[in-house]
């Protein structure tokens, strides 16, 4: 597709740090991520930067229910009555009731969740499309085919639209071309194998160009996969060796986000702040912890 739109949302006054994808789809717009409630106002100014408005939004597309990619879409649903929500069926109850998945996200942002995310207004189910993966849409003149790419969450949803295929989380956070592409692992539901299959799913895909949330778009080349596999590896290694040795995650943290940040300026100096903003080191720490106890629980479990 010829026009596509990345909306900076300036996470935190930080340019580069999350985005919304915006096209025309002969029925209004769709936006794929409306991203937080708090930087609604940056989306509508991103908007009008191409001579359109929230009023001309027809298609919320969510790749996942994250604060950070649905936290608005209650809220623009609400000024802009036309509007139809698309979301997993795995997340579609969470948006219609959003009391637990803010108490999730209470334990992990604490007192900091209205200042990063803003409010989570509920979603009527009439005004849903609910997802279940591997179907196709048809918006306006647009067939968009959803695939179910689970790993990062287990409602997460990609959208392949003609050349453009939006990846959400799944295909890691990339904020530059230098930069070799990592993966966010918060908790709660971080699978790395659901995580590597989805990545099988989507490199095959006849797509030339890449959308992610964080941030940007990027050619559609194996050696974006590739980097995404060997920088996974790597950091689910250091989680799980600390682990193994008996560490905190006081310790592991403090170790991953070192080891993380230096890497990350090794590629770019201007990297670790805006990297730190799209997903803190720490959380990463605390989502690979879980998936790796989780993991020794199961197979525990499985030995007689
Ligand atoms: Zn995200």
């Amino acid at each position: 597709m010829s026009d596509i739109h990345t909306v900076d949302l300036l996470f935190q006054d930080t340019p580069g740090a999350i985005a919304s994808s915006v096209f025309d789809t002969g029925d209004g717009l769709a936006v794929v991520d409306t991203g937080p409630t708090t930087t609604l106002p940056a989306l509508e100014e991103g908007l009008r930067g191409f001579g359109a408005s929230l009023g001309d939004i027809r298609h919320v597309l969510l790749t996942h229910i994250h604060f950070d990619h649905a936290g608005a879409a209650g809220t623009l649903l609400e000024r802009v009555p036309r509007a139809q929500v698309y979301v997993h069926e795995r997340g579609a109850a969470h948006l219609s009731r959003p009391e637990k998945l803010v108490a999730s996200a209470t334990q992990i942002y604490g007192d900091q969740m209205n200042r990063l995310w803003g409010e989570l207004r509920p979603i009527d189910p009439e005004r849903m499309t609910v997802l279940a993966g591997d179907e196709g849409l048809k918006l306006g003149q647009s067939d968009i085919h959803v695939l179910y790419t689970p790993g990062h969450a287990v409602h997460h949803v990609s959208y392949h639209v003609g050349d453009d295929l939006f990846v959400g989380d799944v295909g890691g956070i990339r904020l530059a071309d230098k930069q070799t592409p990592r993966t966010p692992t918060p908790p709660p539901d971080i699978n790395l194998e659901d995580w590597r299959a989805s990545i099988q799913k989507l490199r095959v895909l006849d797509a030339r160009t890449l959308h992610l949330a964080h941030f940007g778009h990027y050619a559609n080349v194996p050696e974006h996969w590739d980097g995404l596999l060997t920088t996974m590896n790597a950091d689910a290694e250091r989680v799980r060796e600390a682990l193994a040795q008996g560490r905190s995650f006081e310790w592991i943290s403090a170790q991953f986000t070192e080891a993380l940040l230096s890497e990350l300026a090794a590629e770019d100096p201007d990297l670790p702040g805006r990297y730190s903003a799209a997903c803190p080191p720490w959380m990463s720490v605390q989502g690979l912890m879980r998936y790796w106890q989780r993991k020794a629980k199961s197979q525990g479990e499985g030995t007689p």
